[in-house]
């Protein structure tokens, strides 16, 4: 990016004053307190953690394209973005799957499901359904789809055949989800309307039109040049304005936290639910906390440079990604702290955005450790294949959910489908997942700045910028 005049608030380090950071912990416990003993006062407090909130997300849209179009165009060439995407892709994979990976290993230790009553445990899931007349069988779901006139409930047919072993294996096929959210997230990426796409904030669509956009704008010459220098200005400015409303967020933070709290019923009342699934919610905070932890070292590992300094750097978006409960309003402030890291912009822009949108490391591994606790609440046992099935669907599933709130909670219907796993278990879990989706928010947050400084070290501080011509 060019030089810009200074930020409109001169602050020490150029991202946000000192005094922010121990001001945001402050809310954070503040909110805390406040939730807890005044819950009816707290729940009116909404209103500004709304405000807060709108303020980061009004900026995505703008602050994404602009960005991304900046960052391309100061490498030059589209083409260099093979080896970064790649790695990107890569490393996000590879992330994600440790995440459901130590899910997996940490419920299987501690078992939180074994013992907790609910109803109808200890009986098979509802299965399709087999109903052999004469020599056809016929395979029905195993929900009751719809209703014939006289109020029947009736069962979808899923298949027709005619030997027993057939009729098994469609049973067995169960939902084809596992190619459906690889399809739904390619088919997300082009959008055929990109401003409706703008409209919902749907970032994919708006990489992929910046990616190309940019990589356009810099074979145009001199014309291309007005119009990079353009967004570039856009993404300055969009800085600027994050830097802006984080001096907002102590306060913001402070009425989000207070307000969910207070709509809890307060601290007894929340204490009262956390009890009660007490093991479950330990277990999901302990592997959590774990995948954190390695996610810290393969970051000394592969940036090269001190975790506990970039933890401490991008901990104003990892409490906002807590309040919020949504990596993508979190994304500006993601973005933001990276670059006070020292992630380079054009890392920031290629990286970050498309994770705040596909790599969720908390939602992976929180999806693996509540499917294995119904699968033990509901007393089923779950063979190596099961697990292995759990394994790729919520790696999956984390994929397909949108960076919103509770976005996991639907996306587990898809892992508990394919594993054969009663839906309804998702209720057991109901009370709780609110605050759960804020932890595992922030564990989103920090996975996707950790491949951004990766990748920003393996590749990008490799690459031969292009020159910047001056822009008048
Ligand atoms: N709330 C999460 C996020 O925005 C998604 C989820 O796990 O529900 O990253």
């Amino acid at each position: 990016m060019t030089d810009s005049t200074p930020p409109l608030e001169d602050t020490s380090s150029g991202h946000g004053a000192k005094w922010l950071l121990p001001a945001i912990i402050a809310g954070v416990l503040l909110g805390g307190l406040f939730g807890a003993f005044m819950p009816e006062q707290a729940e009116g407090l909404e209103f500004l953690g709304e405000l807060f909130l709108n303020a980061l997300k009004m900026l995505i849209v703008p602050l994404v394209v602009s960005s991304m179009i900046s960052g391309i165009a100061s490498l030059g060439d589209v083409r260099k973005l093979g080896k970064p995407g790649l790695l990107t892709v890569g490393l996000y994979a590879a992330t994600t799957a440790l995440a459901v990976f130590i899910g997996v290993i940490f419920v299987n230790l501690l078992k939180p499901g074994v013992g907790v009553a609910v109803e109808g445990a200890g009986q098979a899931p509802p299965k399709r359904l087999i109903i052999q007349q004469e020599s056809t069988y016929i395979v029905l779901d195993k929900e009751q789809h719809y209703y014939t006139e006289d109020g029947q409930p009736v069962r979808k047919v899923v298949a027709k055949v005619h030997s027993q072993k057939e009729a098994e294996e469609a049973t067995k096929e169960g939902e084809k989800s596992l190619v459906g959210v690889i399809a739904k997230v390619l088919r997300m990426m082009v959008a055929e309307n990109i401003i409706e796409s703008a409209a919902h904030t749907d970032i994919l669509p708006l990489i992929f039109f910046s990616l190309l956009f940019g990589g356009v704008l810099t074979t145009l010459g001199a014309k291309g040049q007005i119009v990079l220098d353009f967004f570039d200005g856009v993404a300055e400015a969009m800085m600027s304005m994050v830097n802006l409303i984080m001096y907002t967020a102590p306060i913001g933070i402070f009425a989000l936290i207070a307000a969910r709290l207070g709509k809890a019923g307060g601290g007894t009342a929340f204490f009262g639910e956390i009890a009660k699934l007490g093991n479950y919610s330990l277990c999901v905070i302990l592997a959590l906390l774990f995948h954190a932890v390695l996610l810290a070292g393969i970051y000394a590992l592969l940036a090269r440079r001190n975790p506990i300094h970039f933890f401490r750097t991008l901990f104003k978006a990892l409490t906002t990604a807590f309040s919020t409960a949504s990596s993508s309003a979190t994304l500006p402030l993601t973005m933001e702290c990276s670059e006070e890291a020292g992630v380079s912009p054009e890392a920031t822009a290629f990286v970050l955005p498309l994770g705040a949108t596909v790599n969720m490391n908390g939602t992976a591994l929180y999806e693996s450790v509540a499917a294995i606790f119904i699968a033990q609440a509901y007393g089923i046992q779950l063979d190596f294949g099961g697990q292995l099935v759990v394994f790729v669907t919520a790696t999956l599933a984390a994929i397909g959910a949108a960076g919103i709130p509770e976005a996991g909670l639907v996306t587990m219907l898809i892992v508990l489908n394919a594993a054969g796993l009663p839906t309804e278990g998702v209720g057991l879990l109901l009370s709780i997942d609110w605050f759960l989706d804020r932890c595992r928010t922030a564990i989103n947050v920090w996975g996707d700045a950790v491949v951004g400084g990766c990748v920003d070290e393996m590749v990008f501080s490799k690459l031969d910028k292009a020159p910047t011509l001056p822009a008048d």
